[in-house]
């Protein structure tokens, strides 16, 4: 979801509105005599904190920064893009400017020349007398002749110029193999192979284009694992060794599991388990997430027992500051468990061996620990709790406090109850002094972060209010499930703020044939649309027709009930701002009025929620 979001973040709603309409501070907000509406009392508003606008009068319509450019300017969700994404300076993908063909061009010669190198190595490997001590750490390692051809691992041979005699040879520039990362210029302009008497494992992107190379010194050499330079065609932090082989399976066993090493993702391959992925040795990206989210919701990570901070650390007073932090990326995976509904789990490696070790010895263990797998939030909180010693009321103090950062990341309020529950019992006492303590610690977050956003713009808002992860759930299950149409009944394009959402809604409320609507969208929806349908759904969705239902239904009472929520919390504002600068009795009254209206509202969404929560109760029952 590229260009939209990016629009969004560079552009601010108050600038862009503030460019035809002449607004006027209220309180934390701004407020207009509305474009869209003949008035004389202000009654359009922007929310500078959500990016979004509102008219409480006539209009009584809102949405983001395109839904306002749309309707200001009269134009079309494709031509709206197109007037923001200049004035933002974002380019938009598929559009064939010269710049981007020659980038194109550039990235396509980078992988032609990295595929000739590739074959070249892979040649020296099989047939050449100087890659012995290559082939024997091969069969060192267990590999077979088939992993090694199916992988197209190669063998760069010692010599200062010998890919670069070969490949000059074939009629390649040398600008160009510097280019790839393939020669290294030394200062005096000569220059020389990057990889020498080393293993080669050409990495692949997810279309099995080679874009670099991974090199395994084969002698004392360092660095002992040397990588292709960031080029035009290779990003580390976006590449995943193996993707281009394993993507069939992940989907099929929906399912991806994540390990360090080239050698281990080959020797897991070759036993037939073929969803096996390598980070790469860098904790796991964005980018690399963006990839793996395209074929599952499913992870495990499999980590050594040294990473996963298991090896035995003496039980001090002084050593629980070290033992208990969690590792950082962890947060990071709890936020994408939350945004994309996903369920990251791990599996810990036996002390000093590696994935391709337990494989080869015991292939039944390794299945067994994926089984095992324990999903990440329990598997911290076991482990921190393991390492406190259970009657001390400081320690077990301690351990509250260092995972609220981890329960304050949880948005999904059930996953958070769970969760508060569990530690409860963990730790054996009450669970509201956990609540408590979450609620303060929450509140110490806003007060932090309220001072620091006060005076600047701050992205990090924005691209909350850019990436709604209900409405794209919602969406996504609708699209692939056209027969969830009748749950939705009580859902209109109002109820999504997004407009590339709120677009992608209508046109569907109009028409049940996707390949219809995907045929006339913009290149851009059509992007955002393909990213919808194929977002992959746990099993108990995709199986289950009744808990599909019941998912929807949910869905569409959470945007209804969240849709009220932001009137209510806008209106009171409002009232405040109205209250404070003397409004006349007329307004406040309207305003009142309206609050009073949303209430009912809200109120009879959450008596349907109660009836519907009894009714799947009583189901059950
Ligand atoms: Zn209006």
């Amino acid at each position: 979801m590229g260009a939209i979001d990016d629009v969004k973040q560079r552009l601010d709603i108050v600038q862009v509105v503030s460019e035809s309409v002449k607004l006027q501070k209220a309180g934390r907000n701004y407020k207009a005599v509305c474009p869209f509406h003949s008035e004389k009392d202000p009654s359009f508003f922007v929310f500078p904190d959500k990016q979004s606008w509102h008219c409480f009068g006539a209009c009584g319509t809102g949405g983001d920064i395109f839904s306002f450019i749309m309707k200001k300017e009269g134009v079309d969700f494709s031509q709206a893009l197109r007037l923001l994404a200049n004035k933002a300076g974002v380019q938009l993908v598929n559009e064939a400017t010269p710049q981007r063909q020659a980038q194109n061009k550039e990235r396509e010669l980078l992988v032609e020349v990295n595929e000739t190198a590739a074959a070249y190595f892979h040649h020296i490997l099989l047939n050449s007398s100087a890659a012995e001590t290559a082939k024997s750490y091969i069969t060192r390692r267990g590999l077979s002749i088939e992993t090694v051809k199916d992988f197209q691992v190669g063998y760069a041979p010692e010599g200062w110029d010998t890919l670069k005699q070969y490949l000059t040879g074939k009629g390649y520039p040398e600008t160009e193999l510097l280019n790839t990362g393939l020669l290294v210029e030394r200062e005096s302009k000569t220059n020389y192979d990057r990889f020498r008497n080393r293993l080669m494992f050409p990495i692949r992107n997810i279309q099995g284009k080679v874009t670099g190379f991974g090199g395994r010194a084969l002698d004392d050499s360092l660095p002992k694992y040397l990588n292709s330079p960031q080029t035009a065609a290779f990003d580390k932090s976006g590449s995943l060794y193996g993707i281009e082989r394993a993507k069939a399976s992940i989907k099929d066993k929906s399912q991806a599991i994540i390990v360090e090493g080239y050698v281990d993702v080959l020797v897991a391959h070759q036993y037939g388990y073929r969803n096996v992925v390598a980070s790469m040795g860098t904790a796991m990206t964005d980018k690399q997430l963006t990839i793996l989210k395209g074929l599952t919701r499913n992870l495990i990570l499999a980590l050594d027992a040294d990473a996963a901070g298991e090896e035995a650390v003496s039980r001090s007073g002084e050593m629980i500051d070290k033992m208990l932090p969690v590792p950082p990326s962890f947060y990071g995976w709890v936020k994408y468990e939350d945004a994309y509904n996903a369920e990251v789990r791990i599996m810990i490696l036996p002390s000093g061996k590696d994935p391709d070790e337990v494989i080869i010895e015991n292939s039944s263990q390794w299945q067994e620990m994926i089984t095992n797998a324990r999903p990440m939030v329990d598997f911290i909180f076991e482990r921190a709790i393991a390492k406190i010693d259970q009657t001390s009321a400081r320690e077990k103090s301690l351990v509250v406090e260092r995972l609220m950062p981890l329960l304050a990341e949880m948005k999904d309020p059930v996953r958070q109850g769970h969760y508060l529950e569990r530690l409860a019992r963990l730790l054996k006492i009450d669970e509201h002094f956990i609540t408590d303590t979450l609620r303060k610690f929450k509140a110490a977050e806003r007060r932090r972060k309220g001072k620091t956003t006060l005076n600047s713009f701050t992205p990090a808002t924005i691209t909350m209010a850019s990436s709604s992860p209900l409405e794209q759930y919602c969406l996504a299950l609708l699209f692939q499930y056209p027969e969830l149409k009748s749950e939705s009944t009580e859902l209109s394009p109002e109820h999504f703020e997004n407009t590339e959402n709120r677009e992608l809604f209508t046109k569907w409320s109009n028409c049940n044939d996707i390949a219809k609507i995907k045929n006339g969208l913009d290149i851009v929806l059509q992007e955002h649309l393909n990213n919808l349908l194929s977002r992959a759904f746990p099993s108990i969705i995709t199986d289950n027709e009744s808990v599909r239902h019941e998912t929807m239904e949910d869905c569409a009472v959470r945007l209804q009930e969240r849709r009220l929520r932001n009137l209510e919390s806008q209106n009171q504002e409002l009232l405040a701002v109205e209250a404070e600068i003397g409004g006349t009795a007329a307004q406040l009254a309207k305003l009142e009025e309206q609050g009073l209206e949303i209430t009912r509202q809200l109120q009879k969404v959450f008596i349907r929620q109660h009836h519907r929560r009894r009714q799947v109760k009583s189901d059950v029952q």
